[in-house]
């Protein structure tokens, strides 16, 4: 086990895929997803999440939107 644990790479993922946290900070976690099939599943809904709600940005958002992400994120888990 190197890097960090689980808890400590998901309680940053978010910043992580938004380019918020700094370099010295993405290491360890980017190592962690690198050995860890859980966190990378976690790391892909967070990337997926990021990406519907830009798209919704763009555009006029339909309605149904949150409901799409929510039923999809309920898929994965
Ligand atoms: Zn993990």
């Amino acid at each position: 086990m190197s890097g960090c644990g689980c808890e400590h790479a998901r309680a940053n993922l978010e910043e992580l895929i938004r380019g918020e946290l700094r370099e010295g900070d993405c290491g360890p976690i980017r190592e962690h997803l690198a050995e860890c099939s859980e966190c990378r599943d976690e790391q892909q809904v967070f990337e997926n999440l990021t990406v519907a709600v830009r798209r919704a940005c763009e555009g006029p958002a339909p309605a149904s939107l949150r409901e799409t992400i929510i039923t999809s994120l309920r898929d994965l888990h």
